[in-house]
């Protein structure tokens, strides 16, 4: 099969978009910004965005083109949340600073729906909620507990017993589950680059084909370096996620980059619409190896799932996801798959998107642990209040965890999905 990083002309997102790309130049000659930000995903664009509307000159440095990391390529689900429920962020935060991070974690959808609404983004919102669906008996009491943490703060969550979550789905697979109404769906790559204009139209600039292939500090500014040219700003933002490389010592073992791939089938006949995740809703499972599906606007179903670790795919995990699909629904034995594609999450090891400050005026976000749309974005909008009010970010800042098998994570992560095989098998269930 083929490399997982070129996938991207392969997608339904690159095929099927409504945003024009940005076609930004190359970076070329000596610049100057207030800050720097590497990568050209939801987490830097978003930033750039913040920032623009603080009056913050950015430059965003991109290796290759707008939505080019997992932000072009992913499942469109916009989730709001974190791994952490709202009781666990009372215990780790306390009353007061845990209520203000659930307010954060569970307006993330909005403010992202907001942002569409705002700058006229072309990127097919809709939201119809987001099922979690108890792949087995055990897992329904988790699902429920889940819910009723977000209903005890007011969210109108509402419970799935097995009846109703094969209405909703169309399979009767599940045991039951939850539908969080503020979540929804979009069409990711176009989601990035209407980010990156409304950016751009309020003063940021960005740059397509420009990796960054050195940062140094220099007195106290720092310095990005291209092939063909450099940026210097006083605060620079790493925003590589999955994708990071070796500019900042450590970052990169600090996450494990795994691949998610994504099928999409041609478009539906009009009565399997109305069967299979009908009216825009979406889902995924309890599983740790999990599903996520969903229709795509012009009517195709969307199943994605676990992809290899490294950069090739793996066509035995491409026909996996295709057999996991006619599983949960016989009835696409024989629809054709028009798109295959995969892209890498960033997974860290409490399953918690990190922010890191190593430096004076250098900070990284990532690992959204595959639920980035909604959070990145939101991270986003911290990083700017965070800059240009000085105001101490309201996500705790930590340092870069070191993975000591970093090295060697291939087999230690063959040996954890099997782990996480046998667990989901015995239904235990996975936030
Ligand atoms: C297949 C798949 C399905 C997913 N489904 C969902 C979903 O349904 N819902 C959800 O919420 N999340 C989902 N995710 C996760 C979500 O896409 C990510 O969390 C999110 O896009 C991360 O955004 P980011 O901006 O931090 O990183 P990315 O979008 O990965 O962007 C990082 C960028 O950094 C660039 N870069 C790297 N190094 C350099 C350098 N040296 N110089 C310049 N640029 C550099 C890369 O080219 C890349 O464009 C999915 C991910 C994948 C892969």
């Amino acid at each position: 099969m083929s490399s997982s990083p070129e996938s991207f002309s392969r997608s339904l997102w690159w095929n099927e978009s409504n945003e024009a790309p940005a076609n930004s130049m190359t970076l070329q000659g000596a610049h100057d910004a207030d800050v720097i930000i590497i990568g050209g995903g939801f987490t830097g664009l978003s930033s750039a965005l913040f920032l623009s509307e603080y009056g913050i000159k950015s430059t965003v440095l991109e290796a290759r083109h707008i939505g080019f990391g997992a932000s072009g390529r992913n499942g469109g689900q916009v989730i709001p949340g974190l791994k952490h429920d709202p009781e666990d962020l009372l215990a780790f935060y306390g009353k007061d600073h845990g209520e203000r991070m659930i307010s954060m974690v569970g307006g993330a959808a909005d403010l992202v729906f907001n942002l569409i609404d705002k700058h006229n983004i072309q990127c097919a919102p809709i939201r119809a909620g987001w099922i979690q669906a108890a792949h087995s008996e055990l897992a329904t009491t988790a699902v429920y507990k889940r819910a009723k943490q977000w209903q005890d703060q007011g969210v109108e969550v509402e419970f799935l017993d097995r009846k109703r979550i094969s209405e909703l789905s169309g399979t009767d697979r599940y045991f039951g589950g939850w539908r969080d109404p503020r979540a929804g769906a979009l069409q990711p790559l176009d989601y990035a680059r209407g980010l990156a204009r409304s950016a751009v139209a309020l003063g940021a600039k960005i740059y397509e084909n420009s990796p960054v292939t050195s940062l140094s500090r220099v007195g106290n500014q720092w310095v990005a370096q291209t092939s063909e040219g450099k940026v210097t700003a006083k605060e620079v933002l790493i925003a590589t996620n999955g994708y990071t490389g070796n500019l900042v010592p450590k970052l990169a073992q600090s996450i494990l980059p795994v691949q998610s791939m994504l099928i999409a089938t041609k478009p539906l006949s009009v009565q399997q619409r109305k069967e299979i995740m009908p009216g825009g809703i979406v889902l995924s499972e309890t599983r740790k190896i999990a599903f996520y599906m969903r229709q795509s606007n012009d009517g195709r179903f969307l199943i994605g799932g676990r992809g290899a670790v490294g950069m090739q795919e793996k066509a035995s995990l491409m026909q996996a996801l295709q057999a996991g699909m006619i599983r949960l629904f016989p009835q696409l034995k024989s629809v054709e798959i028009d798109y295959h594609w995969s892209g890498h999450v960033a997974l860290t090891m409490d399953g918690l998107p990190h922010l890191h400050n190593p430096e004076p005026g250098l900070h990284a976000m990532l690992g959204y642990n595959g639920r980035g749309i909604a959070m990145a974005t939101s991270f986003g909008k911290m990083y700017a209040q965070l800059i240009a009010e000085g105001r101490p970010a309201l996500y705790p800042t930590t340092k870069i965890p070191r993975l000591a098998w970093h090295a060697i994570r291939k087999p230690v992560m063959d040996i954890g999905i099997r782990w996480y095989w046998i667990k989901d098998s015995l239904g235990f269930a996975s936030k």
